[in-house]
């Protein structure tokens, strides 16, 4: 059993998925939003925020930040759907920094290192920008397609202004990580010019998807009772996941 079917959580599910010998159940909070037009169309996000789709998460009063807001309380979005927060984010790929995952590895987390991750990085992208098709750091056959942000032609004259000043122009997911996000800004989940979240992907084999839209007060727990012959991963983001642990 999967809890939570966000970005991770839903690749997850469904690899497992592809061994027909597991049966996966995927618990997930919020609902499916298939059927939502701000979550299929590209760069919607703004409609989503604070609708039923969202966490509505805000941080603690800050004393040093967030001086304008109500409060001096940050505003966290966060997606609430199959899919989480790929429904609503900004859809910009761009991966982890290389000294993050080293630094993990360094200290202690075996296989974690940038040379560890990348092929998974590598193997689960299917570029579609013809200037990086040929670079080791990208894939052409994975189902996360990846296209030009070409959307805006303001995105070309930040390129120009910021080699103008002096900045290097980088793919930021290739061997060079700092300087201007080049070729426009990268977009990720977009396939055919329609918005894709981490859910659509999911296989029919041996996977029972369940969206628990309620609070725990809401439920029965008398049908909602699951008999687990093996693990449960909770996988409902960062902050979440702690809270259910
Ligand atoms: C507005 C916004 C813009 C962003 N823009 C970008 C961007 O441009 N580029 C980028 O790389 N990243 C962006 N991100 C970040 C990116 O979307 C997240 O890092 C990523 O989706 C996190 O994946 P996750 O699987 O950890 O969590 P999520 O995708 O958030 O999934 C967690 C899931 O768990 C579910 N859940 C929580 N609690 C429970 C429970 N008790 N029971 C069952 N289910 C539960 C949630 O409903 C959710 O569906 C953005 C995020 C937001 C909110």
């Amino acid at each position: 059993m999967t809890v939570g079917s966000g970005s991770s959580g839903a690749v997850v599910a469904n690899r497992l998925s592809e061994d027909p010998s597991v049966s996966v159940l995927v618990v997930e909070a919020g609902e499916s939003g298939e059927w939502s037009l701000p979550i299929t169309i590209p760069m919607f996000h703004w409609n989503l925020y604070k609708s039923k789709y969202d966490w509505k998460f805000h941080t603690v009063p800050q004393k040093h930040a967030c001086k304008g807001m109500r409060d001096q309380k940050s505003y966290w979005p966060r997606g609430r759907a199959l899919g989480g927060s790929s429904c609503m984010n900004g859809m910009v790929y761009v991966r982890g920094s290389r000294h993050d995952y080293d630094d993990w590895a360094a200290n202690g987390c075996e296989g974690w290192s940038y040379k560890d991750v990348l092929p998974y990085f590598i193997k689960s992208e299917n570029i579609q920008i013809p200037d990086i098709k040929d670079s080791d750091y990208h894939g052409t056959d994975g189902p996360l397609y990846v296209s030009p942000g070409n959307a805006s032609l303001l995105a070309d004259l930040y390129g120009d202004a910021m080699q103008e000043l002096g900045y290097k122009v980088v793919d930021s997911n290739g061997e060079d990580m700092i300087g201007y996000l080049s070729i426009s800004g990268l977009e990720g989940n977009v396939f055919m010019k329609t918005k894709k979240n981490s859910s659509y992907d999911y296989p029919d084999t041996q996977l029972h998807i369940a969206t628990v839209c309620g609070t725990k007060d809401d439920i029965d727990p008398a049908i909602t009772r699951v008999n687990l012959k093996s693990e449960v991963l909770l996988i409902a983001w960062v902050f979440i996941t702690e809270s259910i642990a």
